[in-house]
């Protein structure tokens, strides 16, 4: 995986989220595990390597970044918001697993052998749950666990402040297409503003490349654009489907890796939710 300072190390070109680990003197922490079966083992192998797995945070529900939890169990505690077990593994069709054996077929075929049968699969869920912040200490690292609604109600943003470095999960999409299907814009964009409180050079995103600070305003930049078209074209009459048609930013950026076909999906989606949030239909993160 790429070495982004001296003890942490993130992967930001494969399919699903970017997982990463920070080394401490007493072993790792890891934050969010890859989907791909093969990217998770190997990057297990990598970290036991260098020492133990202390802990594992997840930053969100969602089936990218947690689905590899499965490839670590029994070798430490999971860590997460309390607000993530209500959707935890919860996916758009299917089950968890049959979901993602359709993912893992297309891109991740050597993968195919290193999953379980169905019936032996489990999530592996977090079991130290947090409301408002937490610390961790390991080592020479400590950890600071920052509640970052938004993307998610249980988002999550992990500070490591001898690294100057923060993974924010999908708080940000780096130069990439941004998913609002489960989103509260008005907390995502209070969540991005106590981002730049954080003396941070190195910003580790669910998506995209490695980014710094300077990053958190174009993002916050485009959840307001989106914000303000859908709000616009209510103001001017329209319905959701003439909203649906209307209003793309699918030239703005590229879809992450592996998940192009799903450019117009991730448009329709921004749509029906900023619909319903301007409607104050949405259940509200802050
Ligand atoms: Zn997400």
């Amino acid at each position: 995986m790429e070495k982004i300072t001296e003890n942490v190390y993130a992967a930001t070109d494969i399919r699903g989220c970017n997982p990463g680990y920070v080394m401490t003197r007493d072993g790792a922490v890891i934050i969010d595990t890859p989907q791909l079966p093969t990217k998770a083992v190997a990057m297990r192998e990598e970290v036991l390597k260098k020492g133990p797995i202390r802990y594992l945070i997840n930053t969100e529900h969602h089936i990218d970044h947690i689905f590899g939890n499965y490839f670590f169990t029994g070798l430490c505690p999971v860590v997460a918001h309390e607000h993530i077990l209500k959707d935890f593994g919860v996916v758009s069709s299917g089950t968890p697993y049959s979901y993602s054996l359709e993912v893992v077929k297309k891109d991740d075929p050597e993968g195919i052998s290193l999953m379980p049968p169905e019936k032996d699969f489990h999530l592996n869920p977090p079991t130290i749950l947090f409301s408002h912040g937490l610390k961790l200490w390991v080592g020479d690292q400590v950890f600071e666990l920052f509640h970052t609604p938004g993307h998610t109600r249980g988002q999550i943003a992990v500070y490591v402040p001898k690294e100057k470095v923060v993974f924010v999960g999908d708080t940000i999409f780096c130069e990439c297409q941004t998913w609002f299907h489960a989103a509260d814009p008005d907390a995502w964009l209070w969540s991005l503003d106590f981002l730049k409180t954080l003396d941070v050079d190195h910003i580790v995103p669910g998506h995209g490349p490695i980014c710094n600070k300077d990053y958190i305003m174009k993002q916050s930049a485009f959840i307001r654009e989106w914000v303000t078209a859908v709000a616009v074209g209510m103001a001017k009459g329209w319905g959701l489907q003439e909203c649906t048609q209307r209003i793309s930013f699918l030239d703005r950026f590229p879809v992450d890796i592996g998940q192009e076909a799903a450019g117009p999906m991730i448009q329709e989606k921004a749509v029906e939710r900023i619909y319903s949030f301007l409607h104050g239909k949405i259940e509200r993160y802050r």
